[in-house]
């Protein structure tokens, strides 16, 4: 199947889904956004309000301002994919339980896995523990790893810059290293082709060039 037959699937399968109690409160199912063809993918947390109302990721004000840092970078909502660790709002915008996050995991792999993306920026601390566990945010943003042959570069989330004006300059900063991060992880990629298959799940940081070589070699 192509990418954007898979992308159709999930958001088809989404939105009658009933694996976990979000779908009783759910106006759309948010499966996500963006090309199917990208490198780059963007996960946040899950739909607020307008998401719910909308179908669509990252419509409110956290959304205005992901569109202003993607501009930022040289990127666009197009060019991207937006995606959520769940696909249904959680009430009251609170954080998504242990068994939710497990019953949308399946969806979330099979865009993974349908995208291929060389990056996967997470957005805010839901999204960053599931492919990086203990990480700390305000000490790991910005950086990257590699989790299961792909580039993982953990961001605030930025509806959290928003109520936080300290961060707004942090957050564009980690931005505009985006394309250079892309460059890197398809380099990398490319000159290590089973990366994906023999890669580990546990996420290695890496600090220099040469540190990537010395981890990539692990794999
Ligand atoms: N916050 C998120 O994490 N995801 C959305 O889609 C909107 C707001």
């Amino acid at each position: 199947m192509k990418p954007e037959e898979v992308l159709k699937e999930i958001a088809e399968q989404t939105g009658t889904c009933t694996r976990c109690k979000l779908h009783f409160s759910r106006k759309n199912a948010v499966p996500g956004a963006g090309d199917p063809n990208t490198s780059i993918m963007f996960i946040g947390e899950g739909p607020g309000f307008h998401e719910n109302e909308q179908g669509l990721p990252f419509v409110g004000a956290a959304g205005s301002f992901l569109d202003e840092l993607l501009d930022q970078a040289g990127l666009s909502r197009e060019k991207v994919f937006i995606t959520n660790v769940v696909k249904c709002r959680p009430p009251g915008n609170r954080d998504p339980h242990t068994e939710e996050l497990e019953a949308c995991k399946p969806y979330l792999e099979r865009q993974i896995a349908a995208i291929n993306p060389d990056v996967i920026v997470t957005l805010g601390r839901i999204s960053m523990s599931y492919f990086i566990s203990n990480g700390k945010i305000s000490s790991i943003h910005g950086k990257h790893y590699w989790s299961n042959g792909r580039m993982v570069v953990p961001m605030y989330h930025p509806a959290a810059a928003l109520h936080q004006p300290s961060l707004c300059s942090v957050v564009k900063e980690d931005f505009a290293k985006l394309p250079g991060l892309i460059t890197k992880a398809q380099k990398t990629r490319q000159e290590n082709p089973n990366l994906i298959s023999k890669s580990q799940t546990d996420p290695v940081e890496e600090e220099s060039d040469d540190h990537i070589t010395e981890q990539l070699s692990l794999f």
